[in-house]
């Protein structure tokens, strides 16, 4: 069946405006030329590509797929490819920019970029998808590259589709080359501690938080929104701390517990039956009712625009960290500004994923594997001193914690800029 296009979601933010919005006032703190924000607000790339796959019923359906190279001023581009039916260009354009802030903000040597194919990667066989993925980067065969630019998984996407996307670069150019994508499974030069890397980051921001606000994790509450590779990992690692997680959530909706859910077992029921509809160890709510329930953190791990200026001035939590990225549209900061509410923003909270992205990068390059006790102590270092960076810089300038890890971000990136000259 041919994808038909969802009814836009109404007073939907735009993302890449979302973005532009928080990168604009962090420009202006920081008083920025008008040649400098010129280069940095300009994605240098932008790839649409259509791929004809034969589907298992010998019918043909052309995919659209997007790769869009936000910067490369850091370093080699470094972002995600999401297989979603909602994919868009403004969206991966959104999200490739969000990438560059990323990985300037943990002070890893790359630009961002960032991809996406539309389609419904549940409905499709593996078969299709693994076409879909190859038809993908064979068409992107120019654009990527070790040293060029390196993708990784997003949402729909996982260590399997990195092996395809590996082999089927490695193919047309008559050699392995496994450091031309990351996140790939371990036998392939995937790293050690790379599956849980951005839910290990949420956890230890969320520590960091914690601390400086002078709660402490054996007392806090949390809610989880979203329920994949991201939002499971951090549930697990906050519960290990001590949190109780009284809701975690996935499409099929909420689940509550007042007395504290069993992550694990959470875990086991979505891997034995792929989603968590029907899961009895809570009590079903609605994901809008997870978002403004009483508990001391919340984690948004889904995707954009789910704290919106609809539900902003409802939110109860006192600490949001953003496990997804984009989560938290532009007009809703104001209301979590107001209310006093800290968030440790996406850019800043969820880059636990690319840091390790970039030491199994690193890895495959010096040809040698670290052991996950040193992939984890060297990632959770890169974690805390990011956050004590954004911290000291929200208090010179008297600003949040996003708009804060914008300035640090974009501090790096122009200055780069200015000794480069170019690029
Ligand atoms: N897709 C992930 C992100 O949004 C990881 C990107 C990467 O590892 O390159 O941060």
């Amino acid at each position: 069946m041919a994808y038909i296009e969802p009814a836009p979601i109404k007073d939907k933010e735009n993302p890449f405006e979302s973005m532009m919005e928080r990168f604009n006032i962090a420009a202006e703190k920081l008083g920025l030329d008008d040649e400098t924000y010129g280069v940095l607000k300009s994605p240098s790339k932008q790839v649409i590509v259509s791929l004809p796959i034969t589907m298992d019923d010998g019918r043909k359906e052309v995919f659209e797929g997007y790769r869009v190279i936000h910067s490369n001023i850091l370093g080699p581009s470094k972002g995600g490819v999401r297989f979603d039916p909602h994919v868009n260009l403004d969206e991966v354009k959104a999200l490739a920019a969000w990438m560059t802030w990323k990985c300037a903000v943990v002070d890893i040597p790359y630009g961002g970029a960032k991809g996406g194919v539309k389609c419904e990667p549940w409905t499709m066989s593996e078969g299709e998808l693994e076409r879909l993925t190859r038809a993908y980067t064979s068409a992107l065969n120019e654009v990527l590259g070790p040293d060029i630019d390196i993708p990784a998984p997003d949402m729909g996407t996982g260590p399997r589709e990195m092996a395809w996307m590996m082999d089927e670069y490695s193919k047309s150019r008559g050699r392995t080359i496994n450091d031309v994508v990351t996140g790939k499974p371990l036998v392939l030069g995937g790293s050690l501690g790379r599956v849980e890397a951005t839910g290990r980051g949420v956890m230890v921001s969320a520590m960091v938080a914690l601390e400086k606000m002078g709660i402490k994790p054996t007392q806090a509450t949390c809610a989880v929104q979203g329920f994949g590779n991201v939002g499971s990992h951090a549930a697990m690692l906050l519960e290990e701390r001590g949190l109780r997680i009284l809701g975690i959530s996935d499409h099929t909706g909420a689940y509550w517990n007042e007395r504290g859910l069993d992550i694990k077992n959470a875990i086991h029921y979505r891997q034995a039956n792929g989603t968590l509809e029907g899961f009895t160890g809570g009590e079903k709510i609605t994901n809008e009712e997870l978002i403004t329930s009483k508990v001391d953190v919340l984690v948004p791990a889904a995707k954009e625009d789910v704290i919106t200026y609809h539900n902003a001035d409802q939110i109860q939590a006192k600490l949001i960290v953003e496990g997804a990225n984009g989560p938290t549209g532009a007009r809703a900061d104001k209301f979590l500004n107001e209310k006093g509410i800290v968030v440790a923003p996406d850019i800043l909270a969820n880059a636990g994923g690319v840091t390790v992205s970039y030491f199994e990068w690193v890895q495959n390059r010096l040809g040698y594997k670290w052991t996950r006790e040193r992939v984890n102590r060297r990632s959770d270092r890169i974690m805390k001193e990011a956050f004590e960076r954004v911290y000291r810089t929200a208090q010179e300038y008297d600003v949040s914690l996003r708009i804060a890890s914008y300035i640090v971000a974009i501090k790096k990136v122009s200055e780069t800029y200015r000794y480069r000259g170019g690029f």
